[in-house]
């Protein structure tokens, strides 16, 4: 009972645990019981129906977050490999926050040690070693991966603001949560012609566009070190995936961003759709983000598996 209840309390406080990064193994199914009924919230479709509201609300969140994810989660706070301003720093860090999938600082430790142990024994999520199911989902479920990496983020320990949405991570989704569920009651009193109603918007703009985001996200750490082509030599399993690039804004050409993480870019050339690149080079020209890292055209052709890619014409714009 004792234990439950320190569960619970860990929905909402994660520093209520204290075990350390690393250590305790096995699923903590208690602690992990939100995110399996994030699943079963998907069902209730089948009592709310759908609207074509619901459906753009549902489509609008995930693109909206997903950029937060691709391109701030993992190619800012993990890579840094662009500046923003502090403000915008936190604005996205929330938005980032609203995806449950934890705070920016235990992303970025988690995601950081991956980059330093890829497919190897000690890689977090790494499909060669672990399976499947425990590279695309099993691995955040354990008590060994609750905690954060902080030696790893110490850059980022310092931001209050940011400490804050780690350790209260449930903060953000609750108030997404609330915010459909009050949109669906204005729209179904404002303007009931649309045929939405509270249930309806919080099953397609909370669940199931937030359960389309963690697969799609989780499926760089599955899919893109199993599936797809390896054009660099690098000395892991990653792969380029059209696929998967589309439905993650860039992230399916992984293994181009193992062969050279410090780039803001994931898409090396003009046919590699990176659409997370091209909404950070929007927001650069607003002066919102600078200093994005360009790929050096050496990096670009070096390592190459297949000698023909030397052949490889110039990238179209460069930076
Ligand atoms: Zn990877
Ligand atoms: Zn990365």
């Amino acid at each position: 009972m004792r234990s439950s209840l320190s569960t619970l309390t860990r929905w909402i406080d994660s520093k209520a645990d204290p075990s350390k990064a690393g250590v305790a193994s096995g699923i903590d199914w208690l602690r992990t019981i939100p995110y399996i009924g994030m699943h079963l919230g998907c069902l209730a479709v089948v009592f709310v129906g759908w609207s074509y509201v619901a459906v753009s609300v549902a489509l609008g969140l995930y693109a909206l977050r997903m950029f937060a994810i691709t391109g701030f989660y993992h190619r800012y706070f993990s890579h840094r490999s662009f500046r923003t301003s502090r403000v915008v720093q936190y604005i996205f860090a929330l938005i980032g926050a609203s995806s449950v999938q934890r705070g920016p600082i235990w992303w970025a430790a988690h995601h950081r040690y991956h980059h330093a142990t890829t497919d190897g024994v000690d890689d977090p999520h790494s499909p060669l070693q672990h399976g499947f199911f425990h590279a695309h989902t099993g691995w955040f479920m354990t008590r060994e991966h609750f905690p954060i990496r902080e030696e790893r983020v110490r850059d980022w320990m310092k931001f209050p603001e940011l400490r804050f949405l780690d350790r209260f991570d449930i903060v953000v989704p609750a108030i997404l949560a609330i915010l459909m569920l009050s949109l669906g009651a204005i729209l179904r009193e404002m303007a009931p012609g649309l045929g939405t109603s509270p249930g309806q918007m919080l099953v397609w703009g909370f669940c199931i566009s937030t359960v389309a985001l963690y697969h799609a996200t989780f499926s760089i750490n599955s899919l893109a070190h199993a599936w797809g082509k390896r054009r660099y030599k690098t000395p892991d399993d990653s792969r380029n995936s059209f696929w998967l690039a589309l439905i993650t804004f860039g992230e399916g050409w992984h293994n181009n961003h193992h062969h050279y993480p410090a780039s803001t870019r994931q898409g090396f050339f003009w046919w590699e759709i990176d659409l997370t690149y091209y909404f950070l080079k929007t927001l650069e020209a607003f002066g919102l983000v600078w200093d994005l890292k360009p790929v050096p055209k050496e990096r670009r052709q070096s390592n190459l598996i297949n000698p023909v890619d030397q052949a490889l014409p110039p990238v179209a714009h460069e930076e």
